[in-house]
């Protein structure tokens, strides 16, 4: 290394801004970019460019600011350090990033910054010759080490140029490096003359303090615990290993002093040895009609799942094990997935626990830390098996979709060795160290979607498809299952409350909009509350002394809420009533309660006017309805997308634009100067709201014609449909996925008339008759037909035969 000739490095650098430490030269490290800036000037330079002098960066060490805004550059650290990239690694999950891989060249002064966008670029002088570095490479590379905990002085020691400086600076450094480790080598190994020692200090230790002091009262009290825990490892019931390594570590614990950080680290060791359930468990009880009885009394509807669920008990019950595929059930939030969870407990008499994943992405979260970390703890699920104190609880498994990954290791692999049969009676905790037999506990996975679930966690697990709910079934859930619970909860009786039918409805009409019933439960929360006060206060007063105007059940929905009587229980008349009295919770009630509706007019508000049109997605938490808006002005032909688009999706906004374009004249579409070449010194923004939601898949493809049509033509779309589909270049429309919860969130939405793709025709078969009835369905095969459909009138000059409008 020492014949290195002197390299010049570039005088004008593109700059790499890391909050991942400290690059000095010489050292070699990893970095991660997933900025905006960074990201760029990866694809621009390295992605790209082909010559050594392009791979060539300047590295500027960036402590990021929550404050400050991400579109402005930070104020630069001065000097950088100029680094060779080696390696670069791309990935799409969780977000797209890149991976580099960066060696260290030499420093680098910035002398002033060249341009900021789309990523920085600075005039630089170069500060060190690169011969220089051979001597003092090894100190730099034990700093590189170091200069994560020591950000601060890392960044000193780039800053110092001169060799002499840099010296000076580092060694203090090294030695109270060395040190340290030196001083935990000893604390963990301790040898037989380093007992010795221990024991010698003890006795001095005695005579030193004065008896009776609290002091020694707590060594009493802590040598007390110590035979106690002593007794308890010698009758638990642990396997032999671990009973040996629990009389191995009480020795030690024995000898050491309290003082010592390892002394409460070794205890608490021993407490958890001794707490876990090693061979406690519960009976198993499991007669299928009960459990039957108990799934259904439970749960209302989802039938498929519950069926699915017993089918898996009685296989268990005839087999008697519980080897086979996990069960996975996949669905929106607030579909119960967790509750049906729960009741697979309770009909086995097993004991429940929840195993949170989701934003888990280091794998000793799940297997524990070893016990040299400071601070080191088990993993999840033996944390899970002290919780519920027995050896056979079921474990639910949440959000299996979510993990993450990360440089820790990956939890899926970890997670992996949990649900294998075949390896779980071994399963190593890495904070334990001893195995734990898993084989007796019941496994249940969650998850929104499959797709990010990892492949090799799939394979193990058997999906359940668990649907959204449609309206009538969230009025009876609510009705039998969510008011009781939410009553009991607050203390509250039905002669004390009533919520009538059309009051639910309202509030899943007007005041949530989700596949599942969470937010609807806890709106019925806020009601309760705000009743409990009322209650509480003893001054509750009815908002209608007459309520013969409300029926219940069939017909609900033509129900006009507004009508009812205008008084609420926050109005201040002080009419005196008598307590027995229940409080109905009609409209006004609930205004006042959850405030204005959140969900209304927004439809036909926002498609009042061209360029708007209701598209369908499907996401990972039910169907969703999406608008896509469109503008024009006067510009170069440019198209701009917003609104977090994924590739996919901006090539269905091209596609859209294209075919238009090309059938301009057969529609007599213009822009603002009259010509047929819709781009011709015209700009078109197309926003896809929410922006910050990212989107992406081809389903959009006929939304963005229809809106862009609507645009040219100066005419509304009609405000009642929605629609979905892919489209071709030649205006066919192809075939797309989650075509039922589309159709679900349509009709929560209160649209009525929906266009799908004709190859769809045959998935509106899993609708529910009451849904399709309220509904009515143009199934189209080009986009003439989505056209005609989406404008009053038609859309074509002609109109065209074949179009298939059915009221299913
Ligand atoms: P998930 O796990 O799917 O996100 P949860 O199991 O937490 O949903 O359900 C949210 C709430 O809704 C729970 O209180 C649950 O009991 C209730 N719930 C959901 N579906 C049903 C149903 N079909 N019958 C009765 N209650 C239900």
């Amino acid at each position: 290394m020492s014949s290195v000739s002197p390299i010049q490095i570039p005088s004008r650098l593109p700059l790499l801004l890391t909050h991942e430490g400290v690059l000095l030269p010489g050292s070699t490290i990893r970095t991660s970019v997933d900025t905006a800036r960074n990201l760029q000037l990866v694809r621009s330079r390295l992605l790209k460019g082909t010559s050594l002098q392009s791979t060539i960066l300047g590295v500027i060490p960036n402590t990021p600011d929550p404050a400050s805004d991400a579109q402005d550059l930070p104020p630069l650290h001065r000097i950088g350090t100029a680094a060779l990239a080696v390696q670069v690694v791309g990935s799409n999950w969780p977000k797209p990033h890149y991976t580099l891989l960066i060696t260290g060249l030499c420093r680098f002064q910035i002398v002033q910054v060249l341009k900021e966008k789309p990523y920085p670029v600075a005039e630089v002088e170069q500060l060190d010759r690169l011969e220089e570095f051979p001597n003092t490479c090894k100190t730099r590379e034990e700093l590189g080490e170091l200069s994560e905990q020591f950000y601060k002085y890392a960044v000193q020691i780039l800053d110092a140029v001169s060799l002499e400086e840099r010296f000076k600076m580092t060694i203090p450094l090294l030695v109270r490096q060395i040190e340290g480790l030196k001083l935990l080598q000893k604390t963990r190994k301790p040898k037989q003359d380093d007992d010795k020692r221990v024991i010698a200090i003890r006795p001095i230790r005695r005579l030193t303090h004065i008896p009776g002091t609290l002091e020694d009262e707590d060594e009493d009290e802590d040598n007390d615990d110590i035979v106690m825990l002593e007794k308890k490892i010698r009758t638990s019931s642990m396997p032999e290993q671990a009973h040996k390594v629990c009389v191995k570590e009480i020795k030690r614990l024995k000898k050491m002093p309290q003082s010592m950080p390892e002394y409460a680290l070794t205890r608490n060791y021993l407490e958890l040895m001794v707490e876990l359930p090693w061979n406690k468990s519960t009976t198993d009880r499991l007669d299928i009609r009960a459990a039957r009885i108990l799934l259904d009394n439970d749960h209302y509807a989802m039938e498929k799942l519950k069926k699915r669920v017993l089918e898996y008990l009685a296989v268990r019950q005839l087999k008697n094990n519980l080897k086979g595929p996990i069960l996975c059930f996949v669905g929106p939030p607030g579909v119960g997935k967790t509750s049906v969870g729960r009741s697979v407990a309770k009909t086995l008499g097993r004991e429940f626990h929840r195993i949170a994943l989701g934003g888990v992405c280091d794998q000793s979260d799940i297997r524990g830390h070893r016990r040299t970390y400071v601070g080191s703890m088990p993993g999840r699920i033996i944390n899970g098996l002290k919780t519920v104190g027995v050896n056979n609880p079921v474990f639910l498994l949440d959000e299996v979709d979510k993990l993450g990954k990360s440089l820790q290791g990956d939890p899926a692999a970890a997670l992996l060795e949990v649900l294998d049969p075949e390896q779980n009676h071994n399963f190593t905790d890495h904070y334990l160290n001893v195995a734990f037999d898993l084989s007796q506990v019941l496994f249940i996975a969650t998850a929104n979607t499959t797709a990010t679930i990892p492949p090799a966690l799939l394979d193990r697990m058997e999906i359940i498809q668990v649907p959204g709910y449609t309206q009538e079934e969230k009025i009876e859930i609510a009705h039998r299952h969510l008011i009781p619970k939410q009553l009991e909860q607050h203390g509250l009786t039905p002669q004390q409350i009533q919520i009538p039918q059309v009051t639910t409805l309202a509030i899943i009409t007007r005041y949530t909009r989700e596949a599942g019933v969470r937010s609807l439960d806890r709106k019925f929360g806020a009601i309760c509350r705000a009743v409990a006060v009322k209650v509480a206060e003893g001054q509750h007063k009815e908002a209608k002394l007459d309520r013969s105007d409300i029926t219940e059940g069939e017909g609900c929905r033509e129900h006009i809420l507004e009508d009812t009587k205008p008084e609420s229980i926050s109005d201040t008349t002080d009419l005196a009533l008598p307590p027995e009295m229940p409080i109905l919770i009609d409209f006004h009630a609930l205004k006042d309660i959850l405030g204005p509706p959140m969900y209304e007019m927004e439809v036909s508000e926002r498609l009042n006017q061209p360029g708007v049109a209701i598209g369908l997605a499907w996401t990972p938490l039910g169907g969703k309805i999406m608008f896509v808006e469109a503008s024009r002005m006067d510009g170069e032909g440019q198209l701009t997308l917003t609104g977090q688009l994924g590739d996919v999706m901006k090539e269905s906004a091209h596609l859209a634009i294209s075919w238009l374009r090309s059938n301009a004249k057969k529609y007599h579409l213009t822009n603002a100067f009259g010509s047929f070449d819709l781009l011709d010194n015209t700009d078109i923004h197309l926003h896809f709201p929410a922006g910050a939601v990212t989107k992406d898949g081809p389903s959009a493809g006929v939304t963005i014609v229809t809106c862009l049509a609507s645009l040219f033509s100066g005419r509304l779309v009609r405000s009642d449909v929605a629609m979905t589909g892919e489209i071709t270049l030649r205006g066919l429309v192809l075939p797309v996925g989650g075509i039922k919860d589309k159709v679900l969130a349509a009709h929560r939405a209160g649209l009525k008339q929906i266009i799908i793709p004709q190859r769809n025709e045959k998935d509106l078969e899993e609708i529910p008759s009451n849904v399709r009835q309220d509904l009515s369905f143009v199934t189209a095969s080009c986009l003439d037909e989505v056209l005609n459909a989406a404008f009053d009138g038609g859309f074509t000059v002609k109109t065209r035969p074949g179009l298939v409008n059915s009221k299913l």
